[in-house]
């Protein structure tokens, strides 16, 4: 008798979208379950400006992560319309959605996002975020006793993203639930966002991480030059602010900040390209860029990327 070595088990692929409001954790979560940094992360609201397609292929499945702009409840600018319709779509047409809270905070953000939530089916599994913060579990659970009375999630897993807790479980639960069917991309593929967009917002990161409140998040970081030369990549970005006074604050005493970011940023990079890199960053002002729908145009804010 011989025994058949044959493939039985069904590949499984699918689109999955974390959803949260800002700071919950949900740039952290990704980058842990994709083991390499895609998505920027800050302690301030609102880095994430972009989808970010991130991709973990295993042997038997591709899960396809989809890492949403913050929520937001202002619609005034076209920033945060743009914000809120790329957050929107990224709910519809999707496989699984992870709804991501804090373990102890709840807040009127959380309670908008909340109402977003698909009701046609769609698996939705409660992430409860930040575990490590909490010493006695038994807290959390009111906390979940209160939200699977309002909704009903298929599942509820407790996380840690910083820790990497419980996220072997959490790739588990989403494989089981994405379709049957083949792979959408190269198993070596980790994001569909090309290295310019990264390295942008690694740049954009940076300057976040530099200032904190000093400077609001209506910076947008250019790439205007990309040059790849044998063993240097020459690169030149424009961060574009929005008034005179964020420009001189950026640049700092004798240009002590932006030669800051600009190393912090070209550290990072050259580990993103595996490359040496010659990085020139520049400060541009250009009034009002966030309320105008042609600026976000011009520098891609627009793209309406629907997947699939
Ligand atoms: P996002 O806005 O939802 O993408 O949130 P981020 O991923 O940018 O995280 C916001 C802040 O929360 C950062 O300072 C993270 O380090 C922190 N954070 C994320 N996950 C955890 C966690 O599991 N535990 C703790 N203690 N902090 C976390
Ligand atoms: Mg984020």
């Amino acid at each position: 008798m011989t025994t058949a070595v044959t493939e039985d088990f069904p590949k499984r692929c699918g689109l999955v979208a974390i959803v949260g409001r800002p700071n919950v954790g949900k740039s952290t979560l990704m980058n842990h379950l994709l083991g390499q940094k895609i998505s920027i992360t800050s302690r301030k609201p609102q880095t994430t400006r972009h989808r970010v397609h991130g991709i973990l292929t295993r042997e038997h499945y591709q899960l396809v992560f989809a890492d949403t702009p913050g929520i937001h409840r202002q619609h005034d600018k076209a920033i945060n319309r743009y914000m809120n319709e790329a957050a929107r779509s990224a709910l519809g047409g999707v496989d699984v959605v992870c709804f991501m809270v804090d373990a102890l905070k709840w807040t009127e953000a959380d309670e908008y996002v909340l109402s977003l939530l698909p009701k046609d089916g769609t698996p939705v599994m409660l992430l409860i975020n930040k575990i490590d913060q909490v010493e006695d579990k038994q807290r959390l659970l009111p906390h979940i006793e209160a939200l699977t009375a309002r909704f009903s999630f298929d599942e509820v897993v407790p996380v840690s993203a910083l820790q990497a807790k419980n996220l072997e479980t959490l790739e588990k639960l989403l494989s089981s639930k994405v379709p049957t069917g083949d792979f959408w991309f190269d198993e070596d593929q980790v994001t569909d966002r090309n290295l310019r967009f990264m390295a942008a917002e690694i740049v954009r990161e940076k300057i976040i991480r530099q200032l904190g409140q000093e400077v609001p998040h209506q910076v947008a970081v250019e790439i205007e030059l990309w040059e790849e030369g044998p063993g240097l990549t020459e690169i030149a970005a424009a961060i574009l602010v929005e008034r005179k006074g964020q420009k001189k604050i950026l640049i700092g005493e004798a240009g002590s900040r932006i030669k800051q970011i600009g190393m912090d940023a070209r550290k990072d990079i050259e580990a993103l390209i595996d490359q040496k890199v010659m990085l020139k960053l520049w400060v541009k002002v250009k009034t009002g860029w966030s309320d105008s729908d042609r600026a976000l145009r011009s520098l891609g804010y627009d793209d309406p990327v629907i997947f699939k």
